[in-house]
């Protein structure tokens, strides 16, 4: 049999979504002396007269990102802006501007697209970033939000994902797992809503992690507290997608080993009292939850003595020898290799 070469269908989730990036990217060149850093990193890095600027865009699908039967319009429009602004501060970096484009469905009232502003004007204003442009265009299939940040830096003081060193420390701000435990929340009320609309879930023993997953911040103000502390992180990257994705990114952008100390993890009791709940282990949940939007970074221990004893911040590991491997040292003393989740949203 002829094998037609138009034929052939690649499954996007035997990629994973860093898989495709790389595939559908590999041609593209660099021609601009502008562009210090192209495609790979939490945003792209510019320079314009020393000036260093970072650019990095994200695109929330209605169905895939979220789910507007427990998302309130002006949540979503908040928190649009945040996941943006949290790669910016990945890079140690100012946020400066975004521009918001939307495409929306018929389905959707003036009304709801107020709200839906009235969110983004909310986190501009917190942000301090100006709103600068964007495009407003029709859906036949929800709603579909893309936003572009941008943000400055001074040159040589923005951070990549590829300068950590073995013998590093490995930190992370705030705590883990608490937007992931508040989706299981609200989702499991959402099954209940359906067979009983007239219960009123009381949601009060959840509200931390419901708003760790409906309304979560950006940490704009750990990149204002390494410069206080005079810290440079040598990488960094920002949780979105769970902590050993962004543990692995770094390691294998810096080519570097590690040791993750399970007992070390921050969580929030809530997070521990509803994964006992769910019966789910809460270190799963941390390793694999993501949309925290903490900083996870590792500095040289020459630094340890700036940062110790600073409640936003924890060290939870060390970087080693690439040949180590990236481990998770348990409570029990046991060393489980960490291993990729892999993309959900390509999984059928
Ligand atoms: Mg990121």
């Amino acid at each position: 049999m002829i094998e037609d070469k138009n034929q052939q269908r690649t499954k996007l989730s035997d990629l994973g979504e860093f898989g495709l990036i790389d595939h559908l990217t590999k041609n593209f060149k660099i021609t601009h002396k502008s562009t210090v850093k192209g495609i790979g990193d939490d945003a792209a890095v510019l320079e314009f007269n020393k000036k260093r600027i970072v650019v990095t865009t994200d695109l929330l699908v209605e169905g895939v990102h979220f789910d507007l039967s427990y998302m309130p319009l002006k949540h979503l429009g908040y928190k649009s802006i945040v996941v943006n602004l949290s790669d910016v501060f990945a890079m140690n970096a100012k946020a400066t501007q975004v521009t918001v484009s939307i495409a929306v469905s018929n389905r959707f009232p003036l009304e709801a697209l107020e709200e839906l502003y009235a969110g983004i004007e909310t986190a501009a204003h917190i942000y301090n970033v100006d709103v600068i442009g964007g495009d407003t265009t029709s859906s036949t299939t929800g709603l579909l939000i893309s936003v572009t940040a941008i943000g400055e830096v001074e040159s040589g003081l923005e951070v990549y994902r590829n300068g950590a060193k073995p013998s590093d420390l490995l930190v992370v701000t705030g705590d883990l797992g608490a937007a992931y435990m508040g989706l299981q929340v609200l989702e499991r009320e959402k099954e209940v809503y359906k067979v009983n609309p007239n219960n009123q879930p009381d949601l009060e023993p959840y509200s931390y992690i419901i708003e760790r997953q409906l309304k979560p911040e950006a940490r704009k103000d750990v990149v204002k507290l390494l410069e206080e502390l005079d810290v440079k992180p040598t990488a960094m990257i920002d949780v979105s997608d769970g902590l050993s994705s962004e543990i692995i990114h770094i390691c294998k952008q810096s080519e570097v080993g590690c040791d993750l100390y399970e007992d070390k993890i921050p969580l929030d009791p809530q997070v521990i009292s509803t994964c006992e709940e769910f019966n789910i282990d809460s270190t799963t949940v941390a390793l694999n939850g993501g949309e925290d939007y903490e900083l996870l970074f590792t500095i040289s221990q020459a630094d340890y003595p700036k940062i110790k004893a600073n409640p936003n911040l924890t060290i939870i590991g060390h970087m080693k020898d690439a040949s180590e491997g990236l481990h998770l040292v348990t409570r029990a003393d046991t060393r489980i290799p960490i291993k990729a989740q892999g993309w959900k949203n390509f999984n059928e």
